[in-house]
Protein backbone atom coordinates (compact mmCIF):
# COMPACT_ATOMS: atom_id res chain seq x y z
CA UNK A 1 0.00 0.00 0.00
CA UNK A 2 1.99 2.69 -1.39
CA UNK A 3 2.00 5.94 0.56
CA UNK A 4 2.30 10.05 -1.18
CA UNK A 5 4.14 12.59 0.79
CA UNK A 6 0.76 13.86 1.22
CA UNK A 7 -0.36 10.82 2.89
CA UNK A 8 3.02 10.59 4.86
CA UNK A 9 2.40 14.24 6.12
CA UNK A 10 -1.36 13.61 7.14
CA UNK A 11 -0.24 10.11 8.98
CA UNK A 12 2.55 12.20 10.90
CA UNK A 13 0.12 14.95 11.88
CA UNK A 14 -0.22 15.17 15.83
CA UNK A 15 -3.68 13.55 16.35
CA UNK A 16 -5.54 14.50 19.85
CA UNK A 17 -5.85 10.89 22.14
CA UNK A 18 -10.02 10.96 21.40
CA UNK A 19 -9.88 11.40 17.65
CA UNK A 20 -6.65 7.90 17.69
CA UNK A 21 -9.14 6.50 20.22
CA UNK A 22 -12.38 6.75 17.67
CA UNK A 23 -10.12 5.57 14.72
CA UNK A 24 -9.46 2.79 16.67
CA UNK A 25 -12.47 1.81 18.25
CA UNK A 26 -14.02 2.14 14.52
CA UNK A 27 -12.09 -0.76 13.28
CA UNK A 28 -12.51 -2.79 16.14
CA UNK A 29 -15.15 -5.39 15.39
CA UNK A 30 -16.86 -8.09 17.60
CA UNK A 31 -15.49 -11.12 17.63
CA UNK A 32 -17.52 -14.29 17.28
CA UNK A 33 -19.13 -16.08 20.18
CA UNK A 34 -18.20 -19.63 21.50
CA UNK A 35 -18.96 -22.07 24.07
CA UNK A 36 -17.47 -22.75 26.97
CA UNK A 37 -17.93 -25.23 29.96
CA UNK A 38 -19.44 -23.34 33.49
CA UNK A 39 -15.22 -23.81 35.07
CA UNK A 40 -13.81 -22.15 31.81
CA UNK A 41 -16.18 -18.51 32.26
CA UNK A 42 -14.64 -16.62 34.90
CA UNK A 43 -13.29 -13.69 33.52
CA UNK A 44 -14.88 -14.12 29.96
CA UNK A 45 -17.36 -11.94 28.32
CA UNK A 46 -20.98 -13.01 27.79
CA UNK A 47 -21.81 -12.99 24.28
CA UNK A 48 -26.01 -13.36 24.52
CA UNK A 49 -28.55 -12.21 26.94
CA UNK A 50 -28.92 -14.70 30.06
CA UNK A 51 -32.94 -14.95 29.94
CA UNK A 52 -34.86 -16.58 32.76
CA UNK A 53 -36.56 -20.02 31.20
CA UNK A 54 -38.29 -20.36 34.58
CA UNK A 55 -39.32 -19.23 38.72
CA UNK A 56 -37.24 -19.53 41.15
CA UNK A 57 -37.54 -21.32 43.35
CA UNK A 58 -39.72 -23.60 41.65
CA UNK A 59 -41.36 -24.16 44.80
CA UNK A 60 -42.16 -21.87 47.55
CA UNK A 61 -39.22 -22.70 50.20
CA UNK A 62 -38.82 -22.27 53.78
CA UNK A 63 -36.11 -20.01 54.53
CA UNK A 64 -35.35 -21.05 58.56
CA UNK A 65 -35.47 -24.55 59.97
CA UNK A 66 -38.50 -24.76 62.15
CA UNK A 67 -42.10 -25.88 61.53
CA UNK A 68 -43.79 -25.71 59.08
CA UNK A 69 -47.65 -24.98 59.80
CA UNK A 70 -50.81 -23.68 58.81
CA UNK A 71 -51.00 -20.02 60.05
CA UNK A 72 -54.21 -19.35 60.67
CA UNK A 73 -54.04 -22.68 63.10
CA UNK A 74 -54.54 -21.47 66.90
CA UNK A 75 -53.84 -24.63 68.30
CA UNK A 76 -51.36 -24.30 71.29
CA UNK A 77 -49.45 -27.12 70.50
CA UNK A 78 -48.87 -29.32 67.38
CA UNK A 79 -48.58 -33.40 66.54
CA UNK A 80 -45.21 -33.54 64.27
CA UNK A 81 -46.44 -35.41 61.41
CA UNK A 82 -43.64 -35.76 59.18
CA UNK A 83 -39.70 -33.98 58.31
CA UNK A 84 -39.07 -32.35 54.99
CA UNK A 85 -35.59 -31.98 54.05
CA UNK A 86 -34.22 -29.86 51.10
CA UNK A 87 -34.43 -32.18 47.69
CA UNK A 88 -37.56 -34.05 47.01
CA UNK A 89 -41.10 -33.53 48.39
CA UNK A 90 -41.71 -36.55 51.39
CA UNK A 91 -44.06 -34.86 53.91
CA UNK A 92 -48.04 -35.22 54.63
CA UNK A 93 -50.34 -32.56 54.25
CA UNK A 94 -50.20 -30.65 57.02
CA UNK A 95 -53.66 -29.78 58.56
CA UNK A 96 -55.07 -27.81 61.75
CA UNK A 97 -53.12 -28.98 64.98
CA UNK A 98 -49.98 -30.66 62.86
CA UNK A 99 -46.41 -29.49 62.09
CA UNK A 100 -43.87 -30.91 59.54
CA UNK A 101 -40.25 -30.18 61.05
CA UNK A 102 -38.65 -28.18 57.68
CA UNK A 103 -35.28 -27.39 56.99
CA UNK A 104 -33.78 -24.15 55.18
CA UNK A 105 -34.34 -24.25 51.31
CA UNK A 106 -37.07 -27.21 51.54
CA UNK A 107 -40.11 -27.48 49.72
CA UNK A 108 -43.13 -26.36 52.10
CA UNK A 109 -45.40 -29.34 52.26
CA UNK A 110 -48.57 -29.17 51.02
CA UNK A 111 -51.68 -27.67 53.52
CA UNK A 112 -48.70 -24.98 55.19
CA UNK A 113 -48.04 -21.36 54.39
CA UNK A 114 -45.85 -20.59 57.14
CA UNK A 115 -42.50 -21.68 58.81
CA UNK A 116 -42.21 -20.91 62.64
CA UNK A 117 -38.45 -20.89 63.29
CA UNK A 118 -36.67 -23.30 65.74
CA UNK A 119 -35.69 -20.80 68.47
CA UNK A 120 -39.36 -20.01 68.68
CA UNK A 121 -40.50 -23.82 69.82
CA UNK A 122 -40.24 -26.22 72.27
CA UNK A 123 -40.79 -29.88 71.31
CA UNK A 124 -43.19 -31.95 74.20
CA UNK A 125 -41.72 -35.60 75.06
CA UNK A 126 -45.10 -36.94 72.99
CA UNK A 127 -44.27 -35.74 69.80
CA UNK A 128 -46.41 -32.26 69.96
CA UNK A 129 -44.61 -28.76 69.44
CA UNK A 130 -45.12 -26.19 71.51
CA UNK A 131 -45.13 -22.64 69.61
CA UNK A 132 -43.91 -19.51 71.43
CA UNK A 133 -45.30 -16.58 68.53
CA UNK A 134 -48.20 -14.97 69.56
CA UNK A 135 -49.26 -13.90 66.06
CA UNK A 136 -48.23 -16.79 62.54
CA UNK A 137 -48.31 -14.44 59.61
CA UNK A 138 -49.43 -16.12 55.98
CA UNK A 139 -46.05 -16.39 54.24
CA UNK A 140 -44.03 -16.14 57.40
CA UNK A 141 -40.51 -17.68 56.56
CA UNK A 142 -41.51 -18.92 53.22
CA UNK A 143 -39.80 -17.51 49.95
CA UNK A 144 -42.73 -17.75 47.20
CA UNK A 145 -42.50 -19.14 43.89
CA UNK A 146 -40.47 -16.93 41.53
CA UNK A 147 -39.22 -14.29 44.71
CA UNK A 148 -35.69 -14.75 42.98
CA UNK A 149 -35.86 -15.11 39.64
CA UNK A 150 -39.00 -14.31 37.19
CA UNK A 151 -39.59 -16.28 34.31
CA UNK A 152 -38.59 -14.06 31.01
CA UNK A 153 -36.63 -11.49 33.14
CA UNK A 154 -33.04 -10.66 31.63
CA UNK A 155 -30.79 -11.64 34.60
CA UNK A 156 -27.36 -10.80 32.75
CA UNK A 157 -26.54 -8.68 29.39
CA UNK A 158 -24.14 -9.50 26.22
CA UNK A 159 -21.83 -7.68 27.65
CA UNK A 160 -21.02 -8.66 31.11
CA UNK A 161 -17.83 -9.80 32.16
CA UNK A 162 -18.65 -12.80 34.37
CA UNK A 163 -17.19 -13.16 37.78
CA UNK A 164 -18.25 -15.41 40.66
CA UNK A 165 -22.09 -14.08 41.19
CA UNK A 166 -22.92 -14.34 37.49
CA UNK A 167 -21.02 -17.71 37.17
CA UNK A 168 -23.55 -18.45 39.67
CA UNK A 169 -26.35 -17.13 37.70
CA UNK A 170 -25.13 -19.15 34.83
CA UNK A 171 -25.17 -22.74 36.97
CA UNK A 172 -28.41 -21.49 38.46
CA UNK A 173 -30.16 -21.22 35.35
CA UNK A 174 -28.41 -24.41 33.79
CA UNK A 175 -28.26 -22.82 29.87
CA UNK A 176 -25.53 -24.98 28.59
CA UNK A 177 -22.86 -24.67 27.82
CA UNK A 178 -21.99 -21.20 28.09
CA UNK A 179 -21.82 -18.55 25.12
CA UNK A 180 -18.76 -16.06 25.11
CA UNK A 181 -16.84 -13.99 23.40
CA UNK A 182 -13.70 -15.62 21.46
CA UNK A 183 -10.80 -14.10 23.33
CA UNK A 184 -8.59 -11.83 21.18
CA UNK A 185 -5.71 -13.72 19.83
CA UNK A 186 -2.64 -11.42 20.02
CA UNK A 187 0.67 -11.72 19.07
CA UNK A 188 3.22 -9.45 20.60
CA UNK A 189 6.63 -8.67 19.35
CA UNK A 190 9.32 -6.62 20.73
CA UNK A 191 11.72 -4.67 18.13
CA UNK A 192 15.32 -4.04 19.02
CA UNK A 193 19.04 -5.44 18.23
CA UNK A 194 19.61 -4.43 22.07
CA UNK A 195 17.62 -6.35 23.41
CA UNK A 196 18.27 -10.12 25.38
CA UNK A 197 16.44 -12.44 27.25
CA UNK A 198 15.45 -11.60 30.64
CA UNK A 199 17.41 -14.89 31.56
CA UNK A 200 20.32 -13.51 29.34
CA UNK A 201 23.89 -12.12 30.81
CA UNK A 202 23.88 -8.61 29.34
CA UNK A 203 26.50 -7.56 26.84
CA UNK A 204 27.98 -3.91 26.13
CA UNK A 205 25.35 -1.67 24.87
CA UNK A 206 22.61 -4.28 25.78
CA UNK A 207 19.13 -4.49 28.15
CA UNK A 208 16.73 -6.84 28.84
CA UNK A 209 13.49 -7.21 26.90
CA UNK A 210 10.83 -5.66 29.35
CA UNK A 211 8.13 -4.86 27.19
CA UNK A 212 7.33 -7.99 25.74
CA UNK A 213 6.51 -9.51 29.03
CA UNK A 214 4.90 -6.64 30.64
CA UNK A 215 2.45 -6.02 27.58
CA UNK A 216 1.64 -10.36 27.81
CA UNK A 217 0.98 -9.51 31.33
CA UNK A 218 -1.54 -6.60 30.13
CA UNK A 219 -3.22 -8.16 27.33
CA UNK A 220 -4.07 -11.39 29.27
CA UNK A 221 -5.48 -9.40 32.01
CA UNK A 222 -7.41 -7.57 29.25
CA UNK A 223 -8.61 -11.17 28.36
CA UNK A 224 -6.32 -11.57 25.32
CA UNK A 225 -5.22 -14.70 24.26
CA UNK A 226 -1.57 -14.98 23.03
CA UNK A 227 -0.90 -16.85 20.59
CA UNK A 228 2.71 -15.85 20.08
CA UNK A 229 5.12 -13.78 21.97
CA UNK A 230 9.08 -13.21 20.69
CA UNK A 231 11.48 -10.40 19.62
CA UNK A 232 13.12 -9.48 15.94
CA UNK A 233 15.81 -7.93 15.46
CA UNK A 234 16.01 -4.69 13.61
CA UNK A 235 16.67 -5.93 10.03
CA UNK A 236 13.92 -5.06 7.39
CA UNK A 237 13.30 -8.92 5.53
CA UNK A 238 13.08 -10.78 8.97
CA UNK A 239 11.23 -8.23 10.68
CA UNK A 240 8.87 -8.07 7.49
CA UNK A 241 8.55 -11.46 7.07
CA UNK A 242 7.85 -11.58 10.80
CA UNK A 243 4.80 -9.13 11.07
CA UNK A 244 2.98 -10.76 7.78
CA UNK A 245 2.75 -13.70 9.54
CA UNK A 246 1.79 -12.66 12.81
CA UNK A 247 -0.64 -10.52 10.90
CA UNK A 248 -1.85 -13.23 9.33
CA UNK A 249 -2.14 -15.27 12.21
CA UNK A 250 -3.76 -13.22 14.66
CA UNK A 251 -6.91 -10.94 15.46
CA UNK A 252 -4.26 -7.73 17.30
CA UNK A 253 -0.71 -7.45 16.53
CA UNK A 254 1.13 -5.47 19.17
CA UNK A 255 4.80 -4.25 18.52
CA UNK A 256 7.10 -2.30 20.54
CA UNK A 257 9.40 -0.50 19.64
CA UNK A 258 10.91 0.89 15.81
CA UNK A 259 8.22 3.65 15.61
CA UNK A 260 10.20 7.10 16.36
CA UNK A 261 12.43 9.00 14.24
CA UNK A 262 15.35 7.26 14.33
CA UNK A 263 16.85 5.48 10.74
CA UNK A 264 16.41 1.63 12.48
CA UNK A 265 12.79 2.51 13.34
CA UNK A 266 12.08 -0.04 10.89
CA UNK A 267 8.29 -1.13 12.19
CA UNK A 268 7.42 2.80 11.34
CA UNK A 269 9.20 2.98 7.96
CA UNK A 270 7.78 -0.94 6.79
CA UNK A 271 4.16 -0.65 8.08
CA UNK A 272 2.78 1.50 5.09
CA UNK A 273 3.88 -1.86 2.73
CA UNK A 274 2.18 -4.57 5.04
CA UNK A 275 -1.12 -2.58 6.39
CA UNK A 276 -3.02 0.10 6.08
CA UNK A 277 -1.66 2.84 8.51
CA UNK A 278 -3.98 4.69 9.76
CA UNK A 279 -2.19 7.37 12.46
CA UNK A 280 1.42 7.68 13.61
CA UNK A 281 1.23 10.41 15.86
CA UNK A 282 -0.81 10.59 18.93
CA UNK A 283 -0.85 14.62 21.01
CA UNK A 284 0.17 12.92 24.23
CA UNK A 285 2.78 12.40 27.04
CA UNK A 286 4.15 9.85 26.99
CA UNK A 287 3.37 7.62 24.19
CA UNK A 288 3.40 10.19 20.70
CA UNK A 289 5.04 7.74 18.18
CA UNK A 290 1.90 5.53 18.32
CA UNK A 291 1.66 3.92 15.07
CA UNK A 292 -2.16 2.15 14.26
CA UNK A 293 -2.76 0.26 11.13
CA UNK A 294 -4.72 -2.50 9.67
CA UNK A 295 -5.07 -5.20 7.42
CA UNK A 296 -6.24 -8.19 6.09
CA UNK A 297 -10.14 -8.68 4.70
CA UNK A 298 -12.42 -5.55 5.71
CA UNK A 299 -9.52 -4.26 8.07
CA UNK A 300 -10.13 -6.89 10.51
CA UNK A 301 -6.99 -7.11 12.20
CA UNK A 302 -5.37 -4.37 14.23
CA UNK A 303 -1.73 -3.28 14.27
CA UNK A 304 -0.28 -1.59 17.28
CA UNK A 305 2.97 -0.41 16.65
CA UNK A 306 4.25 1.18 20.62
CA UNK A 307 6.35 3.07 21.31
CA UNK A 308 9.71 0.94 23.06
CA UNK A 309 9.92 2.87 26.56
CA UNK A 310 8.21 0.88 28.47
CA UNK A 311 5.83 3.38 30.35
CA UNK A 312 5.23 4.75 26.72
CA UNK A 313 4.09 1.20 25.91
CA UNK A 314 1.85 0.34 28.75
CA UNK A 315 0.47 3.98 28.18
CA UNK A 316 -0.95 3.72 24.85
CA UNK A 317 -1.58 0.06 25.79
CA UNK A 318 -4.06 1.27 28.80
CA UNK A 319 -5.71 4.64 26.24
CA UNK A 320 -6.04 2.32 22.87
CA UNK A 321 -4.90 -1.18 22.65
CA UNK A 322 -7.38 -2.08 25.94
CA UNK A 323 -10.26 -0.22 24.99
CA UNK A 324 -9.80 -1.84 21.24
CA UNK A 325 -9.38 -5.30 22.94
CA UNK A 326 -13.18 -5.08 25.33
CA UNK A 327 -14.87 -3.52 22.14
CA UNK A 328 -14.06 -7.00 20.04
CA UNK A 329 -14.96 -9.07 23.42
CA UNK A 330 -18.47 -6.80 23.11
CA UNK A 331 -17.52 -5.69 26.56
CA UNK A 332 -20.56 -2.97 28.20
CA UNK A 333 -17.80 -1.00 29.71
CA UNK A 334 -14.67 -0.60 27.92
CA UNK A 335 -12.97 2.27 30.17
CA UNK A 336 -11.00 3.03 33.02
CA UNK A 337 -13.36 4.97 35.31
CA UNK A 338 -12.61 8.54 35.05
CA UNK A 339 -12.75 10.54 38.39
CA UNK A 340 -12.16 14.21 39.74
CA UNK A 341 -8.86 13.62 41.37
CA UNK A 342 -7.16 16.43 43.55
CA UNK A 343 -3.46 16.96 43.17
CA UNK A 344 -1.49 16.00 46.28
CA UNK A 345 1.74 18.48 45.64
CA UNK A 346 1.69 20.88 42.36
CA UNK A 347 2.28 20.08 38.79
CA UNK A 348 4.38 21.40 35.59
CA UNK A 349 1.96 21.58 32.58
CA UNK A 350 3.98 20.62 29.58
CA UNK A 351 2.94 20.99 25.58
CA UNK A 352 1.26 17.80 25.44
CA UNK A 353 -1.47 16.54 28.06
CA UNK A 354 1.26 14.04 29.90
CA UNK A 355 -0.45 10.66 31.77
CA UNK A 356 1.20 10.74 34.81
CA UNK A 357 1.34 7.61 37.06
CA UNK A 358 0.03 8.13 40.70
CA UNK A 359 -1.70 6.68 43.55
CA UNK A 360 -5.02 7.77 44.89
CA UNK A 361 -6.18 7.71 47.97
CA UNK A 362 -9.54 8.41 49.05
CA UNK A 363 -9.41 10.91 52.17
CA UNK A 364 -11.62 10.80 55.20
CA UNK A 365 -13.83 13.07 53.74
CA UNK A 366 -14.35 10.85 50.40
CA UNK A 367 -12.18 13.22 48.23
CA UNK A 368 -9.79 11.26 45.88
CA UNK A 369 -6.46 12.76 46.31
CA UNK A 370 -3.14 11.73 43.90
CA UNK A 371 0.19 12.02 44.66
CA UNK A 372 2.78 11.00 41.59
CA UNK A 373 4.98 8.46 41.74
CA UNK A 374 8.02 10.08 41.41
CA UNK A 375 10.19 11.14 38.32
CA UNK A 376 7.63 10.52 34.94
CA UNK A 377 10.19 9.50 32.20
CA UNK A 378 9.02 7.28 29.95
CA UNK A 379 11.75 5.07 30.53
CA UNK A 380 11.38 4.86 33.92
CA UNK A 381 8.85 1.54 34.76
CA UNK A 382 9.30 2.33 38.23
CA UNK A 383 6.89 5.08 37.83
CA UNK A 384 4.06 2.93 36.88
CA UNK A 385 4.97 0.21 39.52
CA UNK A 386 2.11 0.61 42.06
CA UNK A 387 0.29 3.04 40.58
CA UNK A 388 -3.35 2.94 40.64
CA UNK A 389 -4.10 6.08 38.49
CA UNK A 390 -2.89 8.18 35.68
CA UNK A 391 -3.92 11.74 36.00
CA UNK A 392 -3.82 13.86 32.77
CA UNK A 393 -2.09 16.98 33.37
CA UNK A 394 -3.75 19.06 30.68
CA UNK A 395 -1.27 21.15 28.39
CA UNK A 396 -0.60 24.81 29.12
CA UNK A 397 1.60 27.49 30.48
CA UNK A 398 0.78 28.29 34.25
CA UNK A 399 1.78 25.58 37.42
CA UNK A 400 -1.05 23.35 38.78
CA UNK A 401 -1.16 24.20 42.76
CA UNK A 402 -1.77 21.45 45.33
CA UNK A 403 -5.28 20.73 45.35
CA UNK A 404 -6.38 21.54 41.94
CA UNK A 405 -8.42 18.87 40.46
CA UNK A 406 -7.74 17.16 37.33
CA UNK A 407 -8.91 13.64 35.17
CA UNK A 408 -7.54 10.46 36.80
CA UNK A 409 -8.43 7.31 34.64
CA UNK A 410 -8.29 4.45 37.82
CA UNK A 411 -6.48 1.66 37.02
CA UNK A 412 -7.09 -0.19 40.33
CA UNK A 413 -9.15 0.67 43.06
CA UNK A 414 -8.23 3.73 45.32
CA UNK A 415 -6.51 3.20 48.46
CA UNK A 416 -7.49 4.06 52.07
CA UNK A 417 -5.93 6.99 53.20
CA UNK A 418 -2.50 7.11 54.84
P1 LIG B 1 12.69 2.62 20.16
O1 LIG B 1 11.28 3.09 20.09
O2 LIG B 1 12.91 1.31 19.49
O3 LIG B 1 13.63 3.67 19.70
O4 LIG B 1 12.99 2.41 21.69
C1 LIG B 1 12.91 3.47 22.60
C2 LIG B 1 13.60 3.11 23.90
O5 LIG B 1 12.93 2.03 24.50
C3 LIG B 1 15.04 2.67 23.75
O6 LIG B 1 15.77 3.15 24.85
C4 LIG B 1 14.94 1.18 23.79
O7 LIG B 1 16.12 0.57 24.21
C5 LIG B 1 13.84 0.96 24.78
N1 LIG B 1 13.17 -0.30 24.51
C6 LIG B 1 12.74 -0.72 23.30
N2 LIG B 1 12.17 -1.92 23.38
C7 LIG B 1 12.24 -2.29 24.68
C8 LIG B 1 11.83 -3.46 25.39
N3 LIG B 1 11.23 -4.45 24.76
N4 LIG B 1 12.06 -3.50 26.70
C9 LIG B 1 12.66 -2.48 27.34
N5 LIG B 1 13.05 -1.36 26.73
C10 LIG B 1 12.87 -1.26 25.41
MG1 LIG C 1 14.46 0.27 18.74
Amino acid sequence: MPQTPADDRELDRMRPVDEVRATVLHYAAALPAEPVDLLAAHGRTLAVDLVAAADQPPFPAATMDGFAVQSDDGSPWRELIGEQMAGQVTAPEVTPGTAVRITTGAPMPPGADAVVQVESTDLSDDNHVIIHQDEIAAGQNVRPVGFDVRAGDVLLRAGTLLGPPEVGMLAGEGQLPVMVARRPRVSVLSTGDELVEPGDPLGPGQIRDANRFALVAALEAAGAEIVWAGKAPDEREPLRALLLERLAGSDVVVTSGGVSMGELDLVKALLPEIARVHSRRVFMKPGKPLNFATSGPDDRTLFFGLPGNPVSALACFELFVRPALLTMLGRVAIDRPRVPVRLAAGARPGDRPEYQRAVVRVTSEGHLVGETTGVQASSRLASWVGANALLMIPPGETPLEAGAVVQGLLLGAPLASA
